[in-house]
């Protein structure tokens, strides 16, 4: 942890590294994206154990989602930085000819990247991927709820980068709102829409802008047009990965009533054949991150109607694979983000439905829909707004780096991912050139007799 002293020294001397210009060079830049690589490939192990020991991440998942997703990430980084940094020519009206313009990125200058506590490691580490690339220095603050990721992130970084290029603040809400009494250039911040809200307001007191990856209620549409046990497989798996704490998890079901049962006892079974009979013992179910957490979810299997699941332990925070059903919509489980192993199924007999409650709430961050109708698709498609859609799909979406990652409306500002990321931590400085050899007097005064030519 940091003293206050320390946060401003720590950007002040970021403020002087960035005035030297050496994070604009190309070559700087793509080195220390190589460097970030390597940092990754040489750390997977202890990596994975933070993860473990943090959520008891199964490794697959820690290697999918992590630590190969921020890898791909890093190599697309390289792989692009000259194109991505090139200016674009930009065209101009015949009036200003012989002037030509072009579009320029630039980066912003200090950064800060706040992180939560799900994917503790690529949530920082993916976007500075991009404020790199885009030739920022940073500051990163992890969630201090994944403590160990935290404390490794916190390690790893300075045995890697100049500490006045990029560094680490470690620590929690106070320390994050001292950091945010400190103007940035940019803020980076991935959480809750509560705290999007507060460092919404903090950025706006220096004009700083913001990018907020938020949550929401992820709504998942299931048609009768579907195949049964691809769609419950990659329900369950969406839903499951990370025992439900995954910001584009499917919140909750909507199924059409004829296919219901069918769909259920597909669940069912998926999940029998994913974790066992006894997903306790399954070394590929996580653990829900903390006491807090965990007595929020416990709270919501209170009166709930569970199909299946419902076990706690609450000496490894552990909750079952769960359905419920029977849910109204004023239930509590139906008023916040679940952020859980908790999957409710709600039927409907009409599409409208659906669409009409989805539209009566705030954005999601992302809408699913199990259908081979493409007039429903397209219907769905244009009836609702969302951060972004899969369909006859779950939350892999977030791994194509050609596809901008983010919310809208109350699931977030700004996208990143791919050039996303280089976009986001970028000026594009528009730059216009007029040679000297020809001076056209149309537009200087006296204007007598000039308004008919124009
Ligand atoms: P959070 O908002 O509680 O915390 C996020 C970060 O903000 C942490 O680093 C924390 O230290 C800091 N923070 C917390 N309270 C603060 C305050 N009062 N002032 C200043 N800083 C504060 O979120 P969380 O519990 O870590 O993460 C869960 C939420 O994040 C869920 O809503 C989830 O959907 C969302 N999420 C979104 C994405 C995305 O990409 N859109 C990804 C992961 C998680």
């Amino acid at each position: 942890m940091m003293t206050d002293f320390s946060i401003s020294d720590h950007i002040t001397k970021k403020r002087t590294y960035f005035s030297l210009g050496k994070t604009k060079e190309f070559d700087f830049r793509r080195q220390q994206l190589t460097i970030l690589k390597q940092l990754i490939i040489d750390n997977e192990q202890a990596i994975i154990q933070a993860l473990q020991a943090d959520l008891h991440k199964p490794e697959l998942e820690a290697v999918t989602s992590e630590i190969v997703f921020a890898l791909k990430e890093v190599e697309l980084a390289i792989k692009s930085l000259r194109n991505w940094t090139k200016p674009k020519k930009a065209a101009v009206p015949w009036q200003l000819l012989p002037s030509s313009a072009k579009i320029q990125p630039e980066p912003l200058g200090v950064v800060l990247i706040i992180g939560a506590w799900n994917y503790p490691f690529q949530l920082v580490i993916v976007p500075l991927i991009g404020a790199i690339a885009a030739g920022n220095c940073a500051i990163l603050k992890p969630s201090e709820i994944a403590s160990h990721t935290s404390h490794l992130v916190a390690e790893l970084i300075p045995k890697y980068f100049h500490s006045d290029y990029i560094s680490v603040v470690e620590g929690g809400i106070e320390t994050s709102q001292k950091l945010l009494t400190e103007k940035f250039d940019h803020i980076f911040f991935t959480g809750s829409n509560h705290v999007g809200k507060i460092i919404m307001a903090a950025a706006a007191k220096n004009l700083t802008p913001v990018t907020l990856e938020l949550g929401g209620k992820n709504p998942c549409i299931v048609d009768t047009e579907i195949h049964l046990e691809h769609t419950a497989r990659r329900i369950i798996w969406g839903k499951f990965i990370n025992a439900g704490q995954t910001c584009i998890a499917p919140d909750y079901l909507f199924v059409d009533k004829k296919i219901k049962d069918q769909l259920l006892a597909n669940l069912e079974k998926c999940l029998k054949e994913f974790y066992g009979e006894h997903p306790e013992k399954s070394p590929d179910y996580a653990r829900i991150i903390n006491q807090k957490n965990f007595d929020r979810l416990v709270n919501f299997l209170k009166n709930a109607r569970i199909i299946i699941g419902g076990e706690t332990n609450p000496n490894e925070f552990y909750i079952s694979p769960t359905l419920i059903t029977n849910i109204s919509f004023t239930d509590p489980i139906m008023q916040e983000e679940i952020f859980g192993p908790i999957l409710p199924i709600i039927e409907y007999t009409d599409i409208e439905e659906a669409i009409t409650w989805i539209n009566s709430q705030p954005k999601p961050l992302a809408l699913y829909l199990f259908s081979q109708n493409k007039n429903l698709q397209q219907k769905v498609l244009q009836a609702t707004s969302s951060g972004a859609v899969c369909l006859n799909e779950t939350v892999i979406h977030f791994t194509v780096p050609s596809l901008p990652f983010g919310g809208v409306g109350n699931s977030g500002i700004g996208s990143y991912h791919g050039k996303a990321s280089f976009d986001t931590f970028s000026h594009y400085k528009s730059v216009l050139k007029n040679p000297f050899w020809l001076d056209i007097k149309l537009r200087y005064a006296p204007y007598k007799g000039k308004l008919s030519i124009l």
